[in-house]
């Protein structure tokens, strides 16, 4: 199971985009990366060519690194370590390392 999944909201914990948060809108597994709602925008300048997209400048989101973003554990409301653990049903789940709560 990855560390972080679509939906997670994380926690920058590096560069200039240090102490934001936002959902995972992709993960993208074979780079290490993640992007995140809202964060690390970047711009692009794109041409007016094709119909029905928007010329001029658009702000996106660009990937992050996994290594910068820690998931936020919705018990404590903190950046989270995290653990494993296999429930009694056999599926396993992460857990915050800090205060033990489940959190998927
Ligand atoms: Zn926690």
């Amino acid at each position: 199971m990855r560390r972080i999944q679509r939906d997670d909201v994380v926690e920058v914990r590096s560069g200039k985009n240090k102490g934001a948060r936002g959902q995972v809108r992709q993960v993208l597994p074979k780079r290490d990366r993640v992007i995140v709602q809202g964060v690390n925008m970047v711009k692009r300048h794109m041409r007016p060519t094709q119909v029905g997209t928007p010329a001029g400048i658009i702000e996106r989101e660009a990937p992050m690194h996994l290594s910068n973003v820690a998931v936020v554990c919705p018990a404590c409301d903190r950046p989270a370590r995290i653990g494993y653990k296999k429930r009694a049903d056999g599926l396993k789940v992460r857990v915050c390392r800090r205060c033990e709560a489940d959190i998927d």
